[in-house]
């Protein structure tokens, strides 16, 4: 018989969100009136906009015609998607042959893990996306020799500096409310790959231009490479946070940047994103990194969506680009309605300390000596809200709840109501 590949072995289950869902259900079967408002999944709730709509639309019936209909196009994506993502976005630093469209960021990080393959060592932050570590893991690079870094060579649990990791060649780098969610870099082997997202999924923090710097100073000194996804870029409102890694010096020289259209155009169900590799970004033999992309997007994926890629123009046009701002405004007002709520009443006596929110859709809560699936399941019982628990994104992220600010305007004010009675 075949034999499993040894890597799946190695996953360790997924957790959280079948938990999560499990544990719904069972407060369901014994509360089949209860109305749940789920606060939990990071899912976009409101439609699509009207301009970015009909783009798609009008574009999808002249492919019906014979002179509109078109195959496959080219698998880097349209030249004009490129071309206005380069100009509108990373104007100066990035130019449109160094952007590649796919199907999502989540899409990307997973194939960015065959760039490298099994034998690249793996930083990540802690709490972080899942997506990091599980696809680390299934390339076969969480049990890599050469990966074994110094902090995770004994036990590969608990390490002198505080990193935590559950695999052999991950390093966790711990974000925490007392290091302002932006880790010690000392842990981050030497040419590893370090994933780093800002506006941060679940912490909701955005790592400063000094933060990135930082950053990609380490990467330059220590030979590693940045993955740096900017999936939630569109809800920074605060201006002298950075959107891009690029807008810091020398990361072209180490920085591979994700984004998507996911979270700020409700595309998670069209499916749009990009990536950018800048030809500067070289191996160790001086071989540029964007050869071997290219390589990987012409050979394993063919191209995005032509319609979504009507789609991803129109919301980079003057109009688009509005409804983008209005749908993200949209989720920050949730966002803060939330964060008012955390604040108020019974929560301020449970010592709860309040973060994100301001710059992303999330709202990072951290309940001082409490577990964070016991909060979780009383917020389910008392107010029948679904949340997320900190200590499913990793270890830092025990004592903590994730309230996610996708949902429509009167869930999120009911949700408010509900919680404003919690007590714990
Ligand atoms: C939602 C999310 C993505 C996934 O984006 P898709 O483009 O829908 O695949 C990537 N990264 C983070 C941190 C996310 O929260």
């Amino acid at each position: 018989m075949i034999k499993r590949n040894p890597a799946f072995q190695a996953l360790k289950a997924g957790y959280l969100f079948p938990e999560i869902a499990s544990r719904r259900k069972a407060f369901e079967v014994s509360h089949p009136e209860a109305k749940i408002i789920s606060l939990g999944i990071g899912n976009t709730t409101e439609p699509l906009t009207p301009h970015i709509s009909s783009a798609m639309a009008d574009y999808s019936r002249f492919l019906s015609t014979r002179e509109g209909y078109s195959g496959y196009g080219d698998e880097q994506g349209l030249k004009a998607l490129r071309s206005k993502i380069a100009e509108t976005l990373y104007a100066g630093t990035a130019d449109e042959s160094e952007i590649f469209i796919s199907d999502g960021a989540k899409c990307d990080i997973g194939r960015i893990q065959l760039l490298f393959g099994a034998d690249v060592g793996v930083a990540v932050q802690d709490p972080a996306y899942p997506v990091y570590v599980d696809g680390s893991v299934i390339i076969g690079a969480a049990s890599s020799v050469s990966a074994k870094a110094e902090p995770c060579a004994k036990s590969c649990s608990e390490t002198s500096t505080g990193a935590h990791t559950g695999y052999a060649g991950i390093v966790y780098m711990p974000c925490t409310a007392e290091n302002g969610f932006f880790p010690d870099l000392s842990v981050v082997p030497e040419n590893s790959l370090i994933y780093f997202c800002s506006p941060n999924n679940p912490t909701g923090a955005v790592a400063t231009k000094e933060q990135l710097k930082k950053l990609v100073d380490c990467a330059l000194q220590k030979g590693c490479v940045i993955i740096f996804d900017a999936a939630y870029s569109a809800f920074i409102r605060d201006d002298s946070l950075p959107k891009s890694i690029y807008e810091v010096e020398g990361a072209r020289r180490c920085a591979i940047e994700i984004n998507s259209f996911s979270k700020p155009a409700g595309f998670t169900g069209v499916r749009l994103g990009w990536s950018v590799v800048p030809k500067t970004l070289v191996y160790e033999d001086g071989t540029p990194v964007i050869n071997d992309w290219n390589r990987i997007m012409t050979t394993v994926f063919n191209g995005a969506s032509n319609i979504a890629q009507r789609g991803g123009l129109a919301a980079l046009d003057e109009t688009g680009l509005k409804e983008m701002r209005s749908l993200t405004d949209f989720y920050l007002e949730n966002a803060r309605l939330i964060k008012a709520c955390l604040q108020g009443g019974n929560f301020n006596s449970m010592g709860v300390r309040i973060y994100g929110a301001d710059n992303a859709p999330y709202v990072w809560a951290q309940f001082p000596g409490k577990k964070s699936w016991h909060v979780f399941d009383e917020i389910l019982k008392q107010c029948r809200t679904l949340t997320t628990p900190g200590s499913g994104f990793g270890p830092s992220g025990e004592s903590f709840i994730r309230f996610s600010a996708f949902g429509s305007r009167s869930n999120i004010q009911e949700a408010c109501t509900r919680l404003s009675s919690f007590a714990l």
